[in-house]
């Protein structure tokens, strides 16, 4: 099955039409396949405008909502970025074409074995996952350019902002546990962060320390 077509409409109705303009997320979106970030009986549904069950309770984000967040950290090319929630893996290779580095960090080991699969078939190797809380951040690699969080969290974890680099943007979604605001804060120096909300949007639980 030929999906190019699929994802190329998908990036012009979803992503495009819905005013994500920043090029290299888009040549992203229309390189990496993410049907095979799905389950073989619903690689069908992988381009559609929702998100998709991956099994242990977890999804994969809607493609609208890869390239808001994605689009919202305004990669350049030379960036270290954290992740947290590698779930199926594809937000993470979206990432890996945009940035120097990928961090990302996985609380569950099957669902991080799987994405570690796809993303080295597809030869994407400037990517590390770490299976553990990613609620702490990974703080041997910080400071981050930016960190990118797939799971929604009761508040801002404090080691989000202590491993952002100065200029460096976090994005996450922050709200109760069925839904959130997707929020951007920029650290403008070492002790100013400017707070943005960009829209509404519902993801699975951040579980851990300083999550749920
Ligand atoms: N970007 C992923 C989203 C997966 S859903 C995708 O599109 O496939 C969110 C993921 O966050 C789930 O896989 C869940 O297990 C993970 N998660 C939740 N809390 C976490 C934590 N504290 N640390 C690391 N991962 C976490």
């Amino acid at each position: 099955m030929d999906y190019s077509i699929a994802r190329r409409r998908m990036v012009e109705q979803q992503i495009k039409a819905r005013g994500i303009d920043d090029q290299r997320v888009i040549d992203a979106m229309l390189t990496i396949p993410r049907h095979l970030f799905v389950e073989a009986g619903l690689q069908s549904h992988a381009y559609g405008d929702a998100s998709l069950p991956i099994g242990e309770k977890q999804t994969i984000s809607q493609p609208y909502m890869v390239a808001a967040m994605t689009a919202a950290l305004e990669l350049q090319g030379d960036e270290r970025i954290l992740e947290i929630g590698t779930g199926s893996g594809y937000q993470t290779a979206i990432l890996s074409k945009l940035v120097k580095r990928v961090y990302s960090i996985e609380r569950i080991a099957v669902l991080a074995g799987r994405a570690r699969k796809i993303l080295d078939q597809l030869q994407l190797s400037n990517i590390n996952i770490k299976i553990g809380d990613g609620t702490v951040g990974w703080k041997d690699q910080a400071p981050f350019s930016g960190i990118l969080v797939a799971a929604g969290s009761p508040d801002v974890p404090q080691k989000y902002l202590d491993q952002l680099d100065i200029g460096g943007k976090l994005v996450l979604p922050v709200g109760d546990r069925e839904e959130q605001i997707l929020i951007r804060i920029i650290r403008k120096n070492e002790n100013h962060f400017e707070r943005q909300q960009l829209m509404g949007c519902r993801f699975v639980p951040l579980i851990g320390e300083q999550g749920w």
